[in-house]
């Protein structure tokens, strides 16, 4: 039937455009959005400055490659370290590019150790990609059914669990680095407790270890602080982004610190659209926009928004387990495989998702207004309450 590639079961809907928390389809229905592209469209659709910018961008100059200076790549690497506290920056397209970034990077510390087999500390129920690195990496027996063999070099730990990640620093003289996601998107949404974050930081410090965050996800605003691991104060060693970065044009990056910075020469790693000039002005302004309409505190102060009020609307609803979340990034588990509620919403005009079988998935955009807001709780509470009592 079709040329594309069935790597996704879609659902029967297109969308032709959009404006701000709304999109609507070829058929001209409009749609509340609360996934914003799985965490991507940080300013919401069709955002005025943004769409002037990459139009400014794109009438000059799209892609010159990595092989000459990028004034706009050079911006947002000082942005960015400026923002995180990070030093400098690789840039890529995606986020399992960021991650294969991270993870060649910790490979390299190691060598440069004299550790000849470097392996890597990751979590339960971790996601970071789809490549053999980033698929290997990740928590998901589904993920990498089928593609065995896996790239070798990890040892696998419960999330938010210190002393397993402790007890291996007792025998294993392998381990170089323990890669993480401070908020688990993919797995459920479950948040790294901040003592734990504070306990990894120190155990990696002990023993030369790089602490690697993937905020791919997580990052960029999402959490109501721009990256996840600035609630417990700490300061990784690696740290990955992409996702909402660019607000829906493709960009990646990887951003180390530390022990983990200058360690990377020409001839390492590469990437040949890795920063163009389109992808960095669409970063750049993303990043000024969340700065000038002050959306960190609206994602902090929707999020509480919507989980205060999901909390009240299916406060002793039988099949509800449990709301939780940080900012924007919202997880309702129910007790039940719930995968036909996405089907349910986008017939009643709401756009969600559920990860993890059981987990309903909130994603809106960081300029979701106080009433995006309420109309989201409202809506999504019906049809939870609908599907738990049918
Ligand atoms: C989505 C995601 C990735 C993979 O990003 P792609 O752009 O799809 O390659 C990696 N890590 C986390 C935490 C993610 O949520």
């Amino acid at each position: 039937m079709s040329h594309v590639m069935n790597t996704y079961a879609r659902l029967p809907v297109a969308f032709s455009h959009g404006s701000g928390s709304r999109v609507t389809d070829t058929e001209g229905k409009t749609y509340l959005d609360g996934l914003s592209g799985i965490a991507v469209s940080t300013l919401g659709h069709n955002h005025p400055a943004l769409v002037a910018a990459i139009a400014a961008q794109a009438g000059r100059l799209l892609h010159t490659s990595n092989l000459y200076r990028m004034p706009q790549q050079e911006q947002l690497a000082d942005k960015l370290a400026e923002l995180s506290g990070m030093e400098e920056v690789f840039f890529c397209n995606s986020g399992c590019e960021a991650n294969e970034a991270a993870i060649k990077l910790a490979r390299f510390y190691g060598h440069q150790r004299g550790v000849d087999n470097p392996a890597i500390i990751v979590m339960e129920h971790s996601f970071h990609g789809r490549t053999l690195a980033t698929l290997s990496a990740t928590g998901s027996r589904k993920v990498q059914a089928g593609f065995e063999p896996l790239v070798s070099g990890f040892v696998r730990v419960p999330f938010n669990d210190l002393e397993a990640v402790r007890a291996i620093s007792e025998h294993n003289k392998n381990v170089v680095a323990v890669m993480l996601e401070i908020v688990q998107g993919e797995g459920g949404i479950y948040v790294a407790d901040l003592e734990y974050q504070r306990g990894l930081r120190k155990l990696c410090d002990e023993n030369g270890w790089l602490l690697i965050c993937d905020e791919v996800q997580c990052g960029m605003g999402r959490t109501g602080t721009w990256f996840g691991f600035q609630h417990a104060g700490i300061l990784p060693d690696v740290v990955s982004l992409a996702k909402g970065l660019a607000s829906g044009v493709p960009i990646g990056a990887c951003l180390a610190a530390g022990k983990a910075a200058g360690l990377f020469k020409p001839g390492n790693h590469g990437s040949t659209f890795g920063g163009n000039q389109l992808a960095t002005t669409a970063a750049l302004t993303t990043i000024d926009v969340i700065e000038k309409e002050n959306l960190l505190a609206n994602a902090d102060a929707i999020g509480k928004l919507v989980r205060d009020g999901l909390g009240l609307a299916l406060s002793g609803v039988k099949g509800v387990v449990g709301i939780r979340g940080q900012g924007l990034m919202i997880g309702i588990e129910l007790d039940r495989p719930c995968g036909d509620l996405v089907k349910l919403g986008l017939e009643a005009g709401v756009l969600i998702n559920v990860t993890a079988d059981k987990v309903v998935r909130l994603l809106p955009s960081l300029n979701f207004s106080a009433d995006d807001g309420r109309e989201l709780v409202e809506r999504l509470a019906a049809l939870i309450r609908g599907f738990l009592s049918s």
